[in-house]
């Protein structure tokens, strides 16, 4: 177990995938002594309960870019970081549904991440029955299909990351919490942890469900919203077979093969908002028979399925379920990256890759990072939603 050095040139404050993903890009760029210290261990939190979807196509054009990057990372694995780590993909194929209703938003989203490059193609009802004999396409009107979209292992990805960095020279901490970041004159001098003092000129947050409360007694105030999300397995019955992951608009549900002959299926919103230090870590019985209903009207033959228990994750979700990236300009050395709000495993590989670049460069590539700025929330300049069928919006074009 690594010690906790006395200073640092960057911390990075909690070991999920984005903090991982950080710390790994700053040891590859050689950004000098790299530092992340996570409370619990890697991927102990909401990164480790992800269902881990690794899709290419939002309707807002800076997401799309931004999973279609991490895509390739996903599927260039070896060559882009290296190490003996996997992230354990699984391309299984993604389909997204609609109804008559958002038919023609799906269709413009997916028309517009195609010209950006993600790899999705529109499909119809018979097409998607012929792909996946088992669904129930009598509600649908449209499909999109990313054939090379898939799903990773979260704590195989965070770990792999992790160790990548590690071997390039990080230093990374667990079971140490961050008490405090530290600022002085405007900037940021350090971190205090469990009543040790670190120096570093730049903290990068990536504490998730927790980063507000380490940027509240510095003036800076985010509404982070713990979000109870229950997920329900259920084993497929012989004959069915596997099928890809899929995202339906119409019943607000999704589902993924998991391992074996199981299905993990969940709902596309849920808000219960819990105390993270203390809430029901498992799927509530009447919410398991409700995910049962759903999953049997989209495959009548699960009607035949067996429930097989779940688990709770919690979404860090900001007041546009978007995240929080960027420079924290009140403090110079001070960063965000959290709030991610239910979607921000697909991005990480890549998130981290920015984020170093804007750190170390002063600009995050091509990307512009505005939006997504702290100061929205009081604004009340707000990010829209950037689903899979949303509907239009002047901000999907940034
Ligand atoms: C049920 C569920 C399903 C999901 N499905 C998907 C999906 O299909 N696709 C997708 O893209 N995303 C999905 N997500 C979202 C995705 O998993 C998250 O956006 C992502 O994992 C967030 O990673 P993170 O590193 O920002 O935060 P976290 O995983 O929350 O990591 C933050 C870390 O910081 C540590 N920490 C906090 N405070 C301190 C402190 N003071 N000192 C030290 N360490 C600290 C915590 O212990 C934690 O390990 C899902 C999430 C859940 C819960």
């Amino acid at each position: 177990m690594a010690d906790l050095p006395k200073s640092a040139d960057v911390v990075i404050i909690g070991g999920g995938v984005h903090g991982a993903s950080a710390a790994f890009h700053f040891a590859r760029k050689k950004a000098g002594r790299i530092l992340l210290i996570e409370k619990k261990f890697i991927a102990s939190g909401p990164t480790g309960r992800s269902t881990a979807l690794v899709r290419q196509f939002y309707a807002m054009d800076f997401f799309t870019r931004s999973a279609c990057a991490a895509h390739t990372i996903f599927r260039n694995w070896k060559d882009v970081v290296g190490g003996d780590g996997d992230p354990g993909f699984q391309k299984v194929g993604l389909l997204a549904l609609a109804g008559p209703e958002r038919a023609e938003h799906l269709r413009r989203n997916a028309l517009r991440a195609a010209e950006l490059g993600a790899g999705v193609e529109l499909i119809s009802p018979a097409e998607v029955r012929a792909l996946v004999p088992a669904m129930n396409v009598d509600d649908l009107a449209l499909a999109s299909y990313e054939a090379d979209s898939g799903y990773a292992d979260p704590s195989s990805t965070a770990n792999a990351l992790v160790n990548r960095a590690r071997e390039l020279g990080a230093t990374i901490v667990q079971y140490r919490g961050v008490d405090r970041i530290r600022a002085a004159g405007g900037k940021v001098v350090g971190v205090t942890s469990e009543g040790v003092d670190v120096d570093a000129p730049v903290v990068l947050n990536c504490a998730g469900l927790y980063a507000n409360r380490l940027l509240a007694p510095l003036g800076i105030e985010v509404a982070i919203k713990p979000e109870r999300h229950q997920m329900c397995f259920f084993r497929r019955p012989a004959g069915f077979g596997v099928h890809p992951a899929v995202a339906d608009s119409l019943l607000m549900t999704y589902m993924r093969p998991e391992h074996g002959d199981l299905t993990i299926h969940g709902k596309l919103s849920y808000d219960e908002i819990v105390d993270p230090d203390a809430y029901n870590e498992g799927a509530d019985a009447d919410q398991i028979v409700r995910n049962a209903e759903l999953i049997a009207e989209r495959f009548p033959v699960m009607e035949h399925g067996l429930a097989m228990g779940g688990y709770s994750g919690l979404y860090d979700a900001t007041p546009d379920h978007h995240p929080v990236l960027g420079a924290i300009p009140e403090y110079a050395g001070l960063y965000a990256d959290f709030g991610w709000s239910g979607h921000g495993f697909k991005h990480s590989p890549f998130t981290g890759d920015l984020m170093s670049d804007l750190i170390l460069h002063g600009k995050a590539k091509d990307f512009d990072l505005t939006p997504f700025r702290w100061t929205r929330f009081r604004e009340n300049d707000l990010v829209p939603s950037a689903r899979w069928a949303a509907d239009p919006h002047p901000k999907h074009r940034l």
